[in-house]
């Protein structure tokens, strides 16, 4: 078997011969991921049943299709994304060709998080591929099912030339770690991120980092509580309540509170009947380890259980949980819950709960659900979150055009669409001078003299709508 730096070395001679860099080489690479879809999904749905008991609903709309969308997405534009953009000039350089140039940054490393194992890896691939690098990609090896299925068709389907999959857990990964990379694109916890970037600094690699944290849910005004409920109950356990987006918990006042516990049971009920272990449409926690933390914190937590809460060890199974009357130091509002815990926080007003929030680390989303645009509109502008939603959970994560990352501690960087292809670019700054106008340019010349700098500070000096844009030297 090839070491670490064997596979790091054969992709780096193949990104140097230049072979990533046409139009069409990216393309064909991304028609090939297109066509792994196609042709494997059933051995996929599979596999994330294997994984995650993911339901094959849950699975085509947020493993496949959001793959495959970002797939046709990139293939139509990229074209487009390539070409260099042109910028605005001053007079001393009015003559020149002045763009920004994307350029593929080498050989990239992606590790992938084990809830959306298949997305998680391949939605930053195709970034990887658009922007014509070459690339290593490191699935979870929580996700065992997953990580064996990738490491089994990337190689059948992309050129093994330029991508490689690295099969292993943390200690392998530190291993992988200690080599240079040209880039790190890493999703998982924040923990764990702090040593990635301690690794990157090591080279001075650039990382994107796609992490977590409490993504609150603001529930407060008018509104049809009924279809809130359903929107809201649909987002938090979706996957198990397993996404680095689902609503953490629910900031409302009590009023509101004690209108949603009986309309969340409804749509509880609506969706996966009265049994919910039953159900063909809930998953389970991916792992004994995450099944025992997750239950761990529900023994720990003071607050109540007013929906939910049993448990099943044998099948990995937590019931939609709806916990209320905990305090701020609950032991569930001390990490990211990650699971189908649902606690209700209850403030006195809008006020209240936006202080609430930013007391707290800026959050991956932020979800507002009120009628009234004003309640949105004022949480919104005062509050910070990588991406924001009104009136539904998770859904902005599935357009292309939309950035998608974290600020703060929930993040840095983001992809998507073109912000994908962004990412894995680097934007070189490119300058093609011409020898005309060369009176202005030699005004900056020694001996110098207050009238040429007088003219070359007019000639620079950036201009309101001069040239089409405000230019600035
Ligand atoms: P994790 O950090 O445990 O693992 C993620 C990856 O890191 C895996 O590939 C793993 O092998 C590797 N890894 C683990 N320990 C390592 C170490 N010490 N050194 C180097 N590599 C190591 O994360 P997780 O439990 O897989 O994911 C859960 C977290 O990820 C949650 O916080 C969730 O919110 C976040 N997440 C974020 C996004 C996003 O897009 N922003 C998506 C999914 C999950």
């Amino acid at each position: 078997m090839e070491s670490h730096k064997e596979v790091i070395k054969r992709l780096q001679v193949a990104f140097r011969s230049g072979v990533t860099v046409p139009l069409q080489f990216r393309l064909t690479q991304l028609e090939a991921l297109l066509s792994l879809l196609e042709d494997n999904e059933t051995q996929i749905l599979e596999t994330l049943r294997k994984d995650l008991a993911k339901p094959k609903f849950e699975a085509v709309l947020s493993e496949i299709d959001i793959v495959a969308n970002e797939l046709r997405y990139t293939i139509c534009n990229l074209q487009d994304w390539m070409q260099p953009s042109y910028v605005g000039k001053n007079l001393a350089t009015k003559l020149d060709d002045c763009f920004v140039r994307r350029e593929p940054l080498g050989v990239v490393l992606i590790i992938g998080a084990w809830n959306y194992p298949l997305q998680l890896i391949l939605a930053p691939l195709i970034g990887a591929i658009a922007a014509g690098n070459c690339a290593i990609l490191k699935p979870s090896e929580i996700s065992q099912a997953t990580e064996s299925l990738l490491s089994d068709l990337i190689p059948k389907y992309l050129s093994q030339e330029c991508f490689a999959v690295i099969r292993g857990g943390a200690e392998d990964t530190k291993l992988l770690l200690q080599n240079r990379f040209d880039h790190i694109f890493y999703t998982g916890s924040k923990v764990v991120a702090r040593s990635i970037m301690q690794a990157a600094a090591v080279h001075l690699t650039p990382v994107t980092l796609e992490l977590g944290g409490k993504c609150p849910c603001v529930i407060y005004g008018e509104l049809d509580v009924k279809a809130a409920a359903k929107r809201l109950v649909w987002a938090k356990f979706f996957n198990a309540g397993q996404s680095c987006v689902a609503p953490d918990y629910i900031l409302c006042t009590t009023e509101m509170r004690d209108m949603l516990i009986p309309a969340i049971t409804e749509a509880l009920e609506g969706f996966y009947g009265p049994h919910v272990q039953q159900s063909p449409d809930y998953g389970r926690i991916v792992t004994d380890r995450h099944w025992n933390r997750l239950t761990e914190l529900l023994e720990k937590s003071k607050g109540k259980v007013v929906v939910g809460g049993d448990c099943s060890r044998e099948e990995k199974f937590i019931a939609p949980t709806v916990v209320v009357d905990l305090q701020e130091s609950d032991a569930l509002m001390e990490e990211e819950i990650f699971g189908p815990i649902l606690p209700i926080i209850t403030v006195e007003s809008l006020e209240q709960g936006i202080s609430f929030i930013n007391q707290r680390e800026k959050p991956l989303a932020l979800y507002v659900f009120s009628d009234n645009s004003q309640v949105v509109t004022t949480v919104l502008e005062r509050t910070s979150s990588g991406g924001f939603c009104s009136n539904d959970g998770i859904v902005h994560m599935t357009l292309p055009g939309l950035p998608f990352g974290g600020v703060g501690e929930s993040g840095m960087g983001c992809y998507h669409g073109r912000w994908s292809f962004e990412t894995f670019s680097h934007r070189r700054a490119c300058m093609l001078r011409t020898w005309k106008l060369e009176r202005i340019s030699a005004l900056r010349y020694p001996p110098y003299g207050e009238t040429n700098l007088g003219w070359l500070r007019w000639a620079t000096t950036a201009k309101k709508k001069s040239w089409g844009v405000c230019s600035v030297m």
